[in-house]
């Protein structure tokens, strides 16, 4: 492994010597040596790999073996790291601090205002970065309206460190439907969401997220979770047909997507029926329900740790359908696997408190059926394509941004390891370095 550096290095080091006329600007380029990096689409591990970065991309791998002549070249040596594509978290809420009861999230929506939680907001991104997460998709905001277009902003305007975002605003749901609930009625509350009633209103509130910079459409399409006897998991679907597919029909009109928030029998069946693009949780699908997913290429975030998460607290509660979920939930994902559903990583961490890694997510995984590669392919491959970002992000090839996150050891054999990523590079910039 050493030697083989030795001699790269030598190489760049004669390109220095040929090149000095054309020498870029100092510190343009930068070099990743990696003692393995993980291509996920393939599978592939390449040993002694070589980065060349120029800016915020990656210019070649190093088989390609033309180094920068005559660039002033900053060597990282990761050579006792694996590298691998920055993470993709395809389900995050960076304006929530973790809700486990009723309780936490009536209180931050009528006791934090706007502002405060967006300031929370800005240490949720930090922490997304510095766990490998280079990418996340921020699936609303829970009554703090237009933040999440604010975080975004100020991310790509350099204000603060974060991921690159996209970006759900304040998604929708039927009235009566979404918290804050139980108020007296002549006490006007705040709700977690837009309040749509009705396909012409629904195309309206379409219309008003995406002129406010919502990236994604998301809707809520069951409530009220409850097991039959025959051990299907059944809801209360919230919207009506006509309604969803007014919000898909207009969402896909504005080259825009939908992200179903659907955790049960009819909220899946409407929503994949109606065309969304993903279905969010998805404790129970039906086997047809997941033909059809496979047949229109609807992805699946199944975001498991969470269910974990909160089924104790909300079984103490009362609501003990919380811990029979689980296990229909892992029988579903089993299902969805073999079926070859295409899907996605997402954790819904918010959800959970932010001080916890959402990397905890990818043990689940592999625990519910995913070889450790599929785990990893979803958190990148699968998660770019979801997210229309496939020639950006997701894989580390000539091209791409340097998205790119290193960590000790192989999480190919040990999974739990993606929870301890020491280094982190987002478009050519380390974030997070262990090594000097
Ligand atoms: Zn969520």
């Amino acid at each position: 492994m050493k030697r083989f550096f030795g001699i790269a290095l030598l190489l760049i080091l004669a390109g220095l010597a040929a090149g000095q006329d054309q020498r870029p600007a100092p510190g343009k380029v930068k070099v990743l040596l990696c003692g393995a990096l993980i291509h996920p689409g393939t599978g592939q591990v390449q040993h002694n790999a070589m980065i060349v970065i120029e800016g915020e991309r990656i210019r070649e791998l190093a088989e390609n073996s033309t180094l920068p002549a005559g660039a002033q070249v900053q060597v990282i040596d990761l050579s006792d790291h694996t590298c691998l594509p920055g993470l993709i978290d395809t389900h995050t809420h960076t304006l929530l601090q973790g809700d486990i009861t009723a309780a936490d999230y009536d209180e931050q929506l009528l006791k934090q205002s706007v502002a405060y939680r967006t300031i929370l907001g800005t240490r949720s991104v930090r922490r997304a970065l510095e766990y490998g997460f280079t990418t996340i998709r921020d699936l609303e905001t829970e009554g703090a309206g237009y933040a999440d277009v604010d975080l975004k902003r100020a991310i790509n305007n350099g204000i603060i460190p974060g991921p690159r975002m996209r970006v759900a605003t304040r998604a929708m749901d039927v009235t009566g439907a979404y918290p804050l609930q139980g108020y007296a009625p002549d006490v006007p509350v705040p709700h977690g969401v837009q309040l749509v009633d009705g396909p012409d209103n629904a195309r309206k509130a379409v219309r008003e997220q995406i002129s406010y910079g919502a990236d994604w459409i998301k809707v809520y399409s069951d409530r009220s979770y409850f097991v039959r006897s025959d051990g299907v998991l059944d809801d209360i679907p919230t919207f009506t047909l006509d309604e969803l597919r007014a919000i898909v029909d207009e969402t896909h009109r504005q080259r825009h997507k939908v992200a179903s928030h659907a955790m049960a029998l009819n909220g899946v069946h409407n929503s994949v029926e109606a065309g969304v693009d993903s279905i969010e949780h998805g404790n129970y699908i039906a086997d047809a329900d997941i033909k059809t997913m496979v047949q229109k290429g609807i992805y699946y975030v199944p975001t498991i740790y969470v269910g974990e998460y909160v089924a104790e607290g909300r079984a103490a509660a009362g609501a003990k359908v919380w811990l029979e979920m689980l296990k229909i939930h892992q029988e579903t994902f089993h299902r969805a696997l073999n079926a070859g559903v295409k899907i996605a990583f997402g954790t819904d961490v918010g959800g959970f408190d932010w001080g916890i890694n959402p990397a905890v997510e990818f043990p689940y995984m592999v625990k519910y059926g995913m070889t450790p590669i599929q785990a990893v392919r979803s958190a990148t491959t699968t998660a770019a394509e979801m997210l229309g970002m496939q020639n950006d992000v997701g894989s580390i090839s000539a091209g791409k941004y340097a998205d790119i996150v290193a960590l000790k050891g192989d999480p190919l054999a040990d999974i739990t390891l993606l929870q301890k990523i020491d280094f982190v590079m987002k478009g050519g910039e380390i974030y997070k370095s262990a090594v000097h």
